[in-house]
């Protein structure tokens, strides 16, 4: 059996997957080549393509009036590109941005060189919290506080900070704080396509795949169709979403072999009853988890309940003179890359769509035993 992989990302991806591109790999479905040799413009990929697009846009149930784009670059490069795209949409030159922890201060430093962006609400201080002090970037601020300028061209959010654990859900109705006219552009990056979207509250939503929905190298790009078209004139060509959309994603050569796999993935999350199917799955391991961390006094989540992730669960060790204790024997067990991120220390599991419950299971069952030999 394989090890269970708990990486942050890239990260684990199906092994039906995996075995189905090995059984691939020389030969696509008879022609003769692999996928990677495969022209762009030629009908098998395109055929790929077209169908990654189509079972992409079921899943997530996406509106007719959203384009989507398979782009490059990785979330990184898309926090560039969307203020590029964005900002000159309304004249004001200005966008606002909800801090929640590592990836949204990101975001936030990088739109800093194509306008005036402003904080709209942060939660980088301490807060007390239903009678808890939660320390910096371990909740996430309530929409109710955000301050959005009326005229700001977008509202950007990280809708689960991979690195602190933390998930906001409850997009709001920018039209209830003032703001009817600025859309919402959400990274989703860590968590697309382990729950439903609300389209409706957003007006751009992108996600590197690396975490939940294939292999690095594509950056999946979910736009309202009346929000391209405003690109700056120094933005690059090749991202410029009116040429993106418009050349169905091959305005110049895709990521072919990551839009391969990605399309086997969505295969293969409609064989597990679609969202809804792996949303019910993704609830059970998390409740799997944080219940045993919850009831053990030797480990403990440091996030605020309400906006705990289920996809990335970070937790620490009473004692952190154990940690590399524990990151060796989780090895021997067959549990990889528990390690918690630099910046936060301790451990993170992240169990992503392709994590099932076993394996979820295995991790809680080693943790109690090692809770046994050393608490
Ligand atoms: C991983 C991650 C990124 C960065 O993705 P790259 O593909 O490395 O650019 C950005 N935002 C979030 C939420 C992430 O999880």
């Amino acid at each position: 059996m394989r090890p269970w992989n708990f990486s942050a990302g890239p990260s684990v991806l199906p092994l039906e997957v995996l075995q189905q591109a090995a059984a691939e790999m020389t030969d696509w479905h008879g022609c003769g080549m692999s996928v990677m040799e495969m022209s762009h413009r030629g009908k098998q990929f395109m055929q790929i393509c077209d169908e990654a697009e189509a079972d992409l846009r079921e899943l997530l149930a996406v509106p007719d009036d959203f384009a989507v784009l398979f782009m490059q670059g990785g979330a990184t490069a898309e926090n560039a590109i969307l203020p590029l795209n964005l900002i000159g949409r309304n004249g004001s030159g200005k966008a606002d941005y909800v801090l929640s922890g590592s990836w949204s201060s990101k975001s936030y430093k990088e739109a800093g060189r194509y306008g005036d962006i402003a904080v709209a609400a942060s939660s980088g201080e301490a807060a007390e919290l239903d009678g808890v002090r939660q320390a910096p970037f371990t909740w996430f601020p309530a929409a109710e506080t955000w301050r959005v300028r009326s005229d700001a061209a977008y509202v950007h959010l990280c809708s689960n900070e991979t690195i602190g654990g933390v998930e906001f859900v409850q997009w709001p109705d920018l039209a209830g704080l003032g703001a009817p006219d600025v859309p919402l552009v959400v990274d989703a990056s860590s968590h697309i396509l382990s729950r439903p979207i609300d389209f409706s509250r957003a007006g751009m939503i992108y996600a590197g795949a690396q975490k939940n929905a294939g292999p690095a190298g594509v950056t999946l790009v979910f736009i309202r169709r009346d929000l391209i078209g405003h690109a700056l004139p120094i933005c690059p060509t090749a991202f410029d979403y009116v040429n993106v959309a418009e050349a169905k994603s091959m305005f110049n050569t895709p990521p072919t072999y990551a839009i391969y796999i990605a399309g086997l993935v969505f295969k293969w999350l409609k064989r597990q009853g679609g969202v809804a199917g792996i949303e019910r799955a993704n609830i059970a391991k998390a409740q799997a988890l944080y219940g045993y961390l919850d009831e053990s006094p030797f480990y403990a989540n440091p996030v605020h309940r309400p906006a705990r992730s289920r996809m990335n669960v970070p937790f620490i060790l009473a004692d952190e003179s154990l940690n590399q204790a524990f990151l060796a024997d989780a090895e021997q067990a067959g549990l990889l890359q528990l390690k918690g991120h630099k910046s936060v220390g301790g451990m993170r599991a992240s169990i992503y769509n392709a994590m099932p419950l076993a394996g979820v299971q295995a991790l809680v069952d080693f943790m109690q035993d090692f809770e046994k030999r050393h608490g």
